[in-house]
């Protein structure tokens, strides 16, 4: 495994697999605990934070390979994982200049970073690779499909939400970076409890707030809305999640509305000390669609200098229950995309392209996939009335067979 070094205070040779998260960052997710919301195959039973960074300090165990896989795998591939990612925050980005906070950290771990899933899977939409656990509405659509999954039988209804009784001060006191997800992060009242606790506090204006939204509504909760918030911290990002651009993403994250999330975006850059990125899953159905996602970023950058980062796309989707990875798409799709893209690579973005070739050169294709997932799809589609084969014909010769 290749490692990133940070400058000359953390030696890279130090370690074998090395990850800043797990010593100073926590997800708290519906009254569970994870260093990292990248990681995969956690077992609640045996796995712990502790386990991990011993496993980072000393390299003996199994698993970073395990729990870390989606960044074992990125590495595989050209343009960073999230660990390289992370690392080089703390090297040369926003994290640079508390540096010393995390050579402390690795010797008496602490919480800089906390990543807030509040206990509450509402969402609005029904994204093709999320899962019940993080939409109420893919919980509710699976119900209606008769689509079993473990979620529901551990829950037995779609729409999870209990009161947080934990105290966060303490946590806030010490914090450089508040992250906020879902379900949908705007549409939950927990998070607007958080942020208000730490302006209650005192503490917002040392924080940076991070809000991961699909953009597509901005609700009040009592009598208060985002924009009401986001003043009172250091600075704000909020990640515009989309999979496509343009209506096309429409497909996928449905039942959204393009233009909604356009004009919301618009609204979020007018927000004092705030800019805006662009997210996207690396999946299935949006693997061969980057270059429109590269061109629309690239111009909204042009219309509204320093108010949008460069788009990311970070999650690949992998070894979840998500049956939307890469591996399903067969070689003959691949073979059309790969042409696209390299006939047309958004020169902005060379290694983001190099990667999603890589993917699509170097990921083992996987046929019993496909079919399980055109069943998923196809399914979906009649529930929605919409049709894979509108906005993705190039799966006609598959999705035509089912
Ligand atoms: S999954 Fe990746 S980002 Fe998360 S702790 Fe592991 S190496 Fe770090
Ligand atoms: S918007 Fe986010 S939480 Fe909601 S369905 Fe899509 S991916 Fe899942």
């Amino acid at each position: 495994m290749k490692n990133h070094s940070l400058g000359s205070t953390i030696k890279q040779e130090d370690y074998k697999w090395f990850c800043p998260q797990p010593f100073i960052n926590r997800v708290t997710a519906s009254n569970r605990t994870v260093p990292c919301c990248v990681i995969k195959s956690w077992d609640p039973e045996t796995d712990t934070a502790e386990k991990l960074r011993e496993e980072m300090r000393t390299g003996d165990g199994e698993m970073c390979n395990r729990v870390c896989g989606v960044c074992v795998e990125q590495e595989k591939h050209p343009s960073p994982s999230h660990r390289q990612i992370y690392t080089s925050k703390w090297e040369t980005g926003n994290y640079s200049e508390h540096l010393p906070k995390l050579e402390a950290a690795i010797k008496e771990p602490r919480v800089l970073t906390f990543e807030y899933q509040a206990p509450n899977n509402f969402c609005n939409l029904r994204c093709h690779m999320c899962g019940p656990g993080c939409s109420s509405s893919i919980a509710k659509e699976n119900k209606d499909l008769g689509i079993e999954t473990n979620f529901f039988k551990a829950h037995g209804k779609t729409l999870i939400k209990s009161a947080d009784t934990e105290n966060y001060d303490e946590l806030l006191k010490g914090l450089i970076e508040l992250k906020l997800t879902g379900g949908e992060t705007l549409a939950i009242s927990h998070n607007y409890d958080m942020m208000r606790r730490a302006v209650n506090l005192g503490v917002s204006k040392n924080i940076e707030l991070t809000i991961t939204t699909n953009a597509t509504l901005t609700p009040k909760f009592d009598g208060k809305d985002i924009f009401d918030f986001i003043p009172h911290f250091k600075s704000c990002e909020i990640i515009v999640s989309i999979e496509m651009w343009g209506d096309k993403n429409d497909y996928i994250r449905y039942p959204s509305k393009w233009q909604t999330i356009y004009d919301n975006t618009l609204k979020f850059i007018q927000a004092p000390r705030t800019r805006v990125m662009f997210a996207s899953c690396v999946s299935s159905l949006n693997v061969g669609y980057f270059d429109e996602i590269a061109t629309g970023t690239h111009n909204m950058m042009r219309s509204y200098p320093r108010k949008f980062r460069r788009f990311a796309s970070g999650s690949l989707v992998l070894n979840g229950e998500s049956l939307y990875e890469v591996t399903a798409v067969p070689p003959t799709i691949r073979e059309q995309y790969l042409d696209k893209y390299y006939s047309n690579t958004h020169p902005n973005y060379v290694q983001t392209f190099s990667k999603l070739c890589s993917y699509l050169e170097n990921m083992k294709y996987s046929e019993e996939l496909m079919w399980k997932m055109l069943e998923d799809v196809k399914k979906r589609d009649k529930h929605r009335g919409t049709c894979l084969t509108d906005v993705f014909p190039e799966w006609k010769p598959y999705y035509g067979r089912l």
